[in-house]
């Protein structure tokens, strides 16, 4: 099957149809047209096969992942997603494998009214770049750098388990089968905490998702906002799966640094911090209070209210070699 009739069966249909389309996928570009009251927030990241997802990643958690991680960068900026464009290079057009990934696709951008409205089908390597747009009331969208020291630090739901996954698939750790299931689900399925993100624009002074790890990503709002932080081990939200298959210490450790958990990481000052936590209180994927931030300049953990230091690091891209 050729380009255009890849780009005809499986991209031009789908059900989200947006009144400020103007003009969708078929023509050079789309057309959207934006209220005057909103501001545009864009995104773009790239999924490699092989560095970003396992090989034997399915097609349809790879189309699923692939918009959940461009959503989840409009989360943290307290952006409503509006529109997507894809551009993919896949090996061969294999059509049960790009049906299932359209599934994984359609089935995120349904779930939160948002219209892929264009993109780019080439040949090459596996390899999957979305541009998210979303929209925020004016000036209303969150930063990395309004933070400022005696503000609470808290994330959403729990961390670790989408790199206990990934330590699972290359046998570094040996997961009970009871858990298998639900850490696959965290790495595979990672679901963008959309509405926490637009549910603390009132309150946060900052926020960031979690990507690359909650230590480096924790350094971003820090080096933004110019302040200190410290991290309270005893209270990181970790799974009971995390905790069974490698002991408490090394969950700490995999909490605090491994990536691809996609949950959000952010900041409310002392004023704001109990209608924050009640505005907060009735969400499914529930908040967590984990330190606070200060005037060191530095990053530190306490453990039952004594420093510790950690070992792992966290992932960061051409730090190493790779073939
Ligand atoms: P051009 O050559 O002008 O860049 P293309 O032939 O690449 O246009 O694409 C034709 C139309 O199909 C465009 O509207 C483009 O945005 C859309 N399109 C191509 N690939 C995809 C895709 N993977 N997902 C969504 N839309 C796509
Ligand atoms: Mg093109």
């Amino acid at each position: 099957m050729k380009e255009f009739e890849l780009i005809k069966r499986f991209f031009t249909e789908q059900a989200i149809k947006r009144k400020d389309v103007l003009l969708g996928i078929g023509d050079d570009c789309a057309i959207v047209t934006p209220s005057e009251r909103q501001n545009i927030a864009i995104t773009t990241d790239t999924l490699v096969a092989g560095v970003h997802f396992p090989h034997q990643t399915s097609a349809r958690a790879v189309g699923h992942k692939s918009i959940a991680v461009n959503l989840s960068d409009l989360a943290a900026m307290g952006a409503e997603p509006s529109w997507v464009s894809l551009a993919i290079t896949m090996p061969e057009a294999d059509l049960e494998w790009i049906e299932e990934f359209c599934a994984g696709v359609f089935d995120l951008c349904e779930f939160y009214n948002v219209q892929l409205i264009g993109g780019d089908t080439t040949q090459g390597p596996l390899s999957i770049t979305v541009t998210a747009q979303g929209l925020t009331p004016v000036n209303k969208h969150i930063t990395r750098s309004g933070a400022k020291a005696g503000d609470w630090i808290y994330v959403t739901g729990e961390i670790g388990d989408a790199a206990l996954a990934l330590k699972d698939i290359f046998n570094e750790v040996n997961v009970s089968p009871q858990y298998q299931k639900s850490i696959r689900k965290k790495l595979d399925y990672p679901r963008p905490r959309i509405l926490v993100g637009q549910a603390i624009r009132e309150y946060a002074t900052s926020a960031i998702d979690l990507s690359d790890g909650l230590m480096s990503d924790l350094a971003h709002i820090c080096s933004a906002s110019k302040v200190g932080a410290n991290i309270v081990l005893d209270d990181l939200p970790i799974s009971d799966a995390l905790r069974d298959t490698v002991g408490i210490d090394k969950a700490f450790d995999i909490a605090l640094v491994g990536g691809d958990d996609y949950e959000l990481l952010f900041t409310a000052s002392e004023d704001n911090k109990v209608g924050m936590e009640t505005a907060l209180a009735h969400l499914s994927c529930g908040i967590t209070r984990i330190g606070q931030l200060n005037g060191s300049g530095k990053i530190t953990t306490t453990l039952d209210s004594k420093p510790v230091s950690i070992n792992a690091k966290s992932f960061e891209h051409f730090s190493q070699n790779i073939d």
